[in-house]
């Protein structure tokens, strides 16, 4: 009864839920168990979309298969049971870390040049045809899907300046059906508020929204940009949303640098006072250009320790083993407080991250050179010319990603193309290192700046 409420508010705040027409996505209650759900929902495949261009928001649902409902279905959790497979060999490492949660940058582009980020000369962007079309992300989620990923994260540069984001989302949204459980966005909160809706309806479960400030004017010195206002606009429709049930993870990304915006730890602790945000400090780190300098950089526990000294009953709250962040709350507080720890205790034990940046390379490691380009090897089936949605069709690559077996358990039913790039992705991800190095080599070390990985 409270999910038809909730679901029935959230019809009234989302005109277009009601007016769309059916979709796949549209089909969740959001905010319920979304795997649970999932498996009821395959009989709802829209039909195919025809004559679209080289864009996501013509991206066919019939990507995915149909299977046939007439028969009985069995529980939702006994279907899962069944179906559960051991995890690909391909996504796990030498220290038998299994990456299930994938981070794709989907822009190099951004509307703000925060300083930690971004070099004040701003950065050479590759040029259009070296960056993966929509269809081409579409297949390597679907391919990563079909390997055991279940968490995607769209990241950038800034990932709602692309201008076809919505539709984008909705074709990956649409792997849930193959696996996927959540479906993730990075974003500065600039232009968020005027696609959040649409998202939500696409199946966004989760936000990690960058602020370093709150106060409007820093924000302009250290984001190089205005914009203060918009961002909260943001995070107010976040919390409208959910309390109408959208169900959507909102944690406030807060790099922390000394002398520059240290003294508004306690602030930023207490926009958890009523509302239900988790707020994440995160250690300032060394990118290309970032003139990253260790007196700059200020401790989870030199951070702790001023939240202590004015809320001594902050408390450790149980985390999930592949969380980031160390997290606490202040007793009677609806939000939490993190601490990404990269610098001084970092978490690559249990590391279940890949990376894929906007010109097609696999990133094992935030903190590693080492890089493989996955674009080469799909577009080799186009004269390594990029693939629009035509030519993805006409290849009929979609379906082979969709149907990429575990090689181990389901041998011989992967095509080459996939096998290739299988071995190519398993190849990099048996190379990654226990953990990154330290941090008197990482700021040595030759990296993409920040803006170009993807956070
Ligand atoms: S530094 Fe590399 S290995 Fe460690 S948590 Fe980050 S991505 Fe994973």
């Amino acid at each position: 009864m409270t999910e038809v409420l909730f679901r029935r508010g959230l019809l009234a705040a989302l005109p277009s839920l009601r007016r769309s027409p059916r979709t796949p996505f549209r089909q969740l209650p959001i905010g319920s168990n979304r795997a649970a759900v999932r498996l009821r929902n395959y009989s709802t495949i829209s039909p195919p979309v025809e004559n679209g261009k080289n864009d996501a928001k013509n991206l066919p649902a019939t990507y995915f298969h149909n299977p046939d409902t007439s028969v009985r279905k069995p529980s939702a959790r006994w279907s899962a049971l069944k179906t559960a497979k051991p995890f690909s060999e391909f996504l796990t490492d030498t220290f038998d870390r299994q990456h299930d949660y994938l981070r794709i940058s989907i822009t190099e582009r951004c509307n703000l040049r925060c300083v930690y980020c971004m070099p004040e000369e701003g950065v050479e962007l590759s040029p259009p045809a070296r960056l993966l079309t929509s269809p081409e992300i579409v297949y390597l989620s679907s391919l990563f899907v079909s390997q055991g990923v279940t968490k995607i994260r769209l990241t950038g540069g800034e990932p709602t300046v692309r201008k076809d984001i919505v539709p984008l989302m909705q074709s990956i949204g649409g792997l849930r059906r193959n696996g996927l459980r959540e479906l993730c966005l990075t974003t500065n909160g600039i232009s968020l508020h005027r696609k959040l809706d649409a998202m939500v309806e696409a199946g966004l479960t989760g936000i990690n929204l960058s602020l370093d400030t709150l106060d409007p004017f820093q924000f302009q010195i250290m984001t190089r940009r205005k914009g203060f206002d918009a961002v909260m606009k943001s995070i107010d429709r976040v919390l409208e949303l959910n309390k109408l049930g959208a169900g959507i993870k909102l944690k406030v990304n807060c790099v922390v640098m000394r002398g520059i915006n240290d003294r508004e730890i306690i602030p930023f602790v207490e926009l958890g006072r009523e509302s239900p945000i988790e707020v994440r400090f995160i250690e300032y780190m060394p990118f290309d250009g970032n003139r990253w300098n260790e007196k700059k950089m200020l401790s989870y526990q030199e951070m702790l320790a001023v939240i202590r000294e004015k809320y001594p009953t902050l408390e450790k709250v149980v985390g999930h083993k592949n969380d980031t962040s160390k997290t606490y709350q202040v007793p009677g507080f609806e939000g939490r407080v993190g601490f990404i720890t990269s610098m001084t205790h970092n978490f690559c034990g249990t590391c279940n991250r890949l990376r894929i940046t906007s010109d097609g390379n696999l990133k094992v490691c935030l903190f590693g050179n080492a890089e493989v380009s996955l674009r080469d090897i799909i577009r080799k089936a186009n004269n390594g010319e990029p693939i629009d949605e035509a030519t993805m069709n006409e290849l009929q690559l979609l379906e082979a990603a969709d149907s990429a077996a575990r090689i181990k358990e389901e041998g011989g039913v992967v095509n080459e193309r996939e096998r290739e790039l299988l071995d190519v992705i398993g190849m990099a991800v048996k190379r990654k290192k226990a953990k990154h190095a330290g941090m008197g080599e990482l700021k040595n070390l030759k990296n993409r700046p920040m803006i170009l990985i993807g956070g």
